[in-house]
């Protein structure tokens, strides 16, 4: 029986390779599926996160997209209640509203990310998001 703790090897997209970055907390793979280029200036990307796996707190300068494609996740702005995300949900990001997104404790997540406005510059990167925020979710 397939739980939704085991990954599965691919979601719709390509997983990609594991994210050596410091502002994640678990594991996430990336998949760039349309660069930042200079003909479409859309880059969209596949990203898999294993279960507890979260980003930091961050901000877009241009905004951002989500798309869920599988699994549970969160997705929370400052100040606001976390929204969960199940397959099918769609996140509209605003430009400089500081958020995080990743997955469901019990749970694994993808979610295709687009950025808009690339132009206006990459993330800023916060501080994390601390295990007793994110145990305020469960
Ligand atoms: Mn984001």
């Amino acid at each position: 029986m397939v739980t939704s703790k085991e990954m599965p090897k691919q979601v719709i997209f390509p997983k990609g390779e594991k994210i050596a970055s410091d502002h994640f907390i678990g594991t996430a793979w990336l998949s760039m599926l349309v660069p930042d280029d200079g003909t479409y200036h859309c880059p969209i990307y596949n990203v898999t996160f294993e279960p507890g796996a979260r980003n930091n707190w961050h901000k877009h300068p241009g905004g951002q997209i989500l798309l869920v494609t599988g699994g549970r996740g969160y997705y929370q702005e400052e100040g606001k209640p976390a929204q969960l995300l199940s397959a099918g949900s769609v996140v509209t990001i605003p430009p400089q509203v500081k958020h995080w997104h990743g997955a469901a404790p019990d749970s694994w997540f993808v979610h295709i990310g687009i950025t808009s406005n690339p132009g206006l510059g990459d993330a800023e990167w916060l501080k994390p998001v601390t295990d007793e925020e994110y145990a305020e979710l469960n």
